[in-house]
């Protein structure tokens, strides 16, 4: 397999890093995009940010459906008052499976850490004028954090919407990031009410600088973090794009970081993945943290060409998201025994109790399948080691192998070579519960 698609390499080609640039450089122009910052300014503060961000969206292709997602937040412990949220939404329709969705995220919203309550008084619960004076005042220019990341997804719609793709695409730019993952929860709830099938979130948090403030530099590489456990949706998201990388962005490495995300710290993937999307986070290994949340956080401070490069590698793995098949099933519901109403894996022992039989379900209304690939690794290796393509068929028995100390998965490919996501046969943790005794009578004397 390992073909290349010659759409996606095509589409490689028009990311623009004058354009990366650009928008950057543009974003840092508003002065602050804060949360509490200027609604209604028409240059300076969120609100001409977000306007700007949704009138792109507008004039990249006819064929982007736009929205604005607005919320009204309750004053809380860390929103301070009242205040409208908005999200700046562009979707792709799939020309093939409109339903099934390849997010790709990153937040608008900018922080400088003085903006927060100053006085000597005052408290995160109740504010001062003074605080309210400096969320309008204040430079929060965030273009690291995260104007590199809104950068990319800007960049990705301009350059995927001038193609058709099988599945919808959609991009996001998410506003709260920086007071709880605001803008993200709330499209998360709303996604589950729906019962949206979003099969991929691929968010973009500090994709902008390339050397640290010891001077450290990473520029070829991207840290793309899934959260545990090791056969997650998540973590199988990440070894999807490690893969893809490799074959279409070979100048740049994915150094896949299995945790759910840098240490103590979370992100607008956060939410997706606790709702059981597979989610993951793209941020640079070369983050220069005294820089972030202040006024330093400028173009100046930033490697356009660095965060041009994250963004191919985005494209490469959302594009092939957006052509690829549905996941295999591996598992189904138990209807009787111990494990009744559970989810079962469909991996035996099969009849000699030496073999590994697999079976598995085709993912549902795929018409083009060609056939499926078995994948195999230890269960201490990081990634997928072996491959069987083993054709158009639901069932196969790898002879002789002991399903005991290996993970097997499945994936599903079409005609044209495109690749499902791997759904790996997890063993279903059995709940006992408590052991049940009879009370003994107390001896007689
Ligand atoms: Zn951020």
């Amino acid at each position: 397999m390992k073909s290349i698609h010659p759409r996606i390499a095509q589409a490689l080609e028009q990311v623009s890093e004058e354009r990366v640039a650009g928008i950057m450089k543009k974003l840092e122009g508003f002065g602050t995009r804060n949360l509490f910052s200027e609604p209604n300014h028409a240059t300076r503060g969120k609100g001409a940010a977000y306007r700007w961000i949704e009138s792109e969206f507008k004039s990249y292709s006819p064929r982007l459906e736009v929205r604005l997602e607005r919320h009204m937040l309750k004053k809380s412990a860390r929103v301070w008052r009242d205040v409208e949220l908005v999200n700046v939404v562009a979707v792709l329709p799939g020309r093939v499976n409109p339903e099934r969705e390849v997010l790709i995220s990153a937040h608008y919203d900018s922080l400088n850490r003085i903006m927060k309550p100053r006085a000597a008084n005052a408290s995160p619960d109740d504010p001062s004028e003074e605080d309210y004076e400096t969320t309008q005042s204040v430079d929060a220019p965030g273009v690291n954090d995260d104007g590199s990341g809104t950068a990319a997804v800007m960049e990705l719609a301009r350059v995927l919407s001038a193609y058709e793709w099988d599945n919808t695409l959609v991009f996001i730019a998410f506003d709260g990031e920086e007071y709880g993952l605001l803008g993200a929860r709330l499209h998360v709830e709303a996604a589950k009410k729906a019962g949206r099938k979003i099969e991929a979130v691929l968010n973009n948090d500090i994709i902008g600088s390339d050397v640290t403030g010891t001077g450290r530099s990473a520029n070829r590489l991207v840290n793309v973090y899934s959260n545990d456990p090791n056969d997650s949706k998540s973590r199988q998201l990440a070894r999807y794009i490690r893969d893809v990388a490799q074959r279409y962005v070979p100048g740049m490495e994915v150094n896949t970081v299995f945790r759910a995300d840098r240490f103590g710290r979370g992100g607008d993937h956060t939410p997706f993945d606790a709702a059981g999307f597979a989610a993951v986070r793209f941020t640079t290994p070369a983050e220069d943290l005294p820089k972030e949340h202040t006024g330093n956080d400028t173009f100046a401070n930033a490697s356009p060409g660095y965060t041009t490069r994250v963004a191919r590698v985005n494209l490469a793995a959302a594009a092939s998201l957006a052509l690829a098949p549905g996941t295999p099933l591996v598992a189904r519901t138990s209807t009787s025994g111990s494990l009744k109403g559970r989810t079962v894996p469909m991996l035996t022992r099969g009849k000699s109790s030496h073999d590994a039989v697999l079976k598995w379900l085709a993912p549902r209304d795929e018409a083009d399948i060609a056939g499926y690939a078995v994948v195999m690794r230890s269960t201490t290796a990081p990634y997928w080691e072996r491959e069987w393509y083993v054709g158009n068929v639901t069932e196969y028995t790898l002879k002789d192998m002991q399903i005991d100390d290996c993970v097997l998965g499945i994936k599903a490919i079409d005609k044209e070579g495109n690749e499902s996501l791997v759904a790996a046969y997890a063993i279903t943790q059995r709940d006992s519960g408590p052991v049940e005794t009879i009370a003994t009578p107390t001896p007689q004397k």
